[in-house]
């Protein structure tokens, strides 16, 4: 017998979500997560959006997330299109609110709630993945060795279970973020993006009030105009308009942070007992503020064609569920096509050419994978 009937490599919302949920629709499953918990901060200064609130619903977790110390958000500001910030009322929707997230304790309430739901919870890193006859044989980089009759990989979006399987990524775009934290405390702002000459900028408040801005542009535009070093990031930022006021009077506090943030996919193989939740699954361009919410509603639908797979043998579910993350995909690509095409006052810069390009597809042509990781490491050698 298997030590575990699912094992979830990755314990952010795409796998908590996926482990409390089998664990509420199947209990007599025994799930284990492996997560390293040596993520250090990413202070991106991430929004969840009001329709994100279902998925803590069905979590059973809104309750404890309200009084969890995330500040609640009523609206976004957008300069796209026009010199004038436009504000999103998130009143006029259904759900009302959305939040900025202190991601340290969202990950904790995730992870809390899933041990308390009695999933085995494992500090470790899935270092390989073996497939025996039957299930997988999962090693820890601490040496230790599990079976598992089902694997999910919740990993982010360097999937690196899928990686490693060779599971082929489809990348549309060499998006990078350069982030930049601001002090002293300011007041709290509205998440604000304006876009640029050479790619969109994002502002916003982390929950201790200091403030993030982020220059969004291609990796290969990042080291021409040396956005991965701080005095080509500033002088980048003394073009804009809404940027610059909202970082007058302070200091950063560090050089820019990079982070890749393309565009990608992967489908597993229908022959593999095994699903990618998550930005393992696929990820979404920031400008959507959807990663999260998608990442929740992955791993809740995920758990579901897992359980109906391992307790009755039924596989549609997995079918269904492999077919939703491609229309997904699909769906969203077109919409932000559509998005990046209403912005027109640099169509002859490449970032805007390139996404103009796309217009009218069914989304941008799918690049060639290339590992982010390389990429980042080149870009940092060049910071
Ligand atoms: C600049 C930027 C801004 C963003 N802004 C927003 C926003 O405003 N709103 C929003 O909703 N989303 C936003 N996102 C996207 C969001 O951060 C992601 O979509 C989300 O974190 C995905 O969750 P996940 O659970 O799939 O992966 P992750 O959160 O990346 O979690 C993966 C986990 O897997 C663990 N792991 C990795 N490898 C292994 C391994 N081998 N074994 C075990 N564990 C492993 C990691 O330690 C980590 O804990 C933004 C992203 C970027 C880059």
């Amino acid at each position: 017998m298997a030590d575990f009937d699912v094992l979830i490599a990755g314990g952010g919302p795409g796998g908590c979500a996926a482990a409390i949920s089998l664990r509420n629709y199947a209990p007599a499953l025994r799930v284990c997560v492996a997560d390293p918990g040596t993520r250090s901060p990413r202070n991106l200064g991430e929004t969840l959006p009001p329709q994100a609130g279902v998925f803590l619903d069905h979590l059973g977790i809104r309750e404890r997330f309200v009084g969890d110390g995330h500040v609640r958000a009523y609206r976004t500001e957008s300069a796209w299109g026009s010199e004038h910030p436009i504000a999103n009322e998130f009143l006029y929707g259904v759900h009302q609110c959305g939040w900025r997230l202190d991601r340290e304790r969202f990950d904790a309430l995730l992870a809390q709630t899933a041990r308390e739901r009695g999933v085995d919870w494992r500090r470790d890193h899935v270092a390989s993945v073996t497939r025996l006859d039957e299930g997988w044989a999962v090693r820890f980089r601490d040496g230790g060795c599990h079976t598992a009759r089902f694997l999910v990989d919740a990993t982010g979006r360097n999937a690196s279970l899928c990686r490693q399987l060779g599971i082929v990524t489809r990348r549309d775009d060499r998006l990078i973020a350069s982030v930049v934290r601001f002090a002293p405390q300011a007041e709290p702002i509205d998440l604000t993006v304006e876009p640029c000459a050479d790619g969109w900028w994002y502002a916003t408040a982390l929950a201790d009030r200091t403030r993030v801005l982020a220059c969004m542009s291609d990796s290969d535009i990042v080291r021409e105009q040396g956005l991965a070093g701080l005095d080509g990031w500033l002088q980048r930022l003394d073009a804009t308009r809404c940027m610059r006021a909202l970082a007058a009077g302070l200091t950063p506090l560090e050089a820019p942070q990079l982070y890749p943030a393309a565009s990608l996919h992967r489908s597993v193989p229908a022959a593999l007992p095994m699903l990618a939740v998550g930005d393992a699954a696929s990820a979404f361009d920031p400008l959507s503020s959807q990663g999260i919410a998608k990442a929740l509603r992955s791993g809740v639908f995920a758990s579901y064609a897992v359980a109906d797979s391992l307790l009755r043998g039924d596989e549609r579910g997995r079918t269904r569920y492999r077919d939703f993350i491609a229309d997904e995909f699909t769906g969203y690509r077109e919409t932000l096509a559509q998005y990046y095409g209403r912005e027109r006052r640099w169509s002859d810069r490449p970032f805007w050419q390139r996404r103009h390009a796309n217009e009218g597809a069914s989304g941008p042509p799918q690049l060639t994978d290339r590992r982010e990781s390389e990429q980042m490491r080149a870009l940092r050698q060049v910071a």
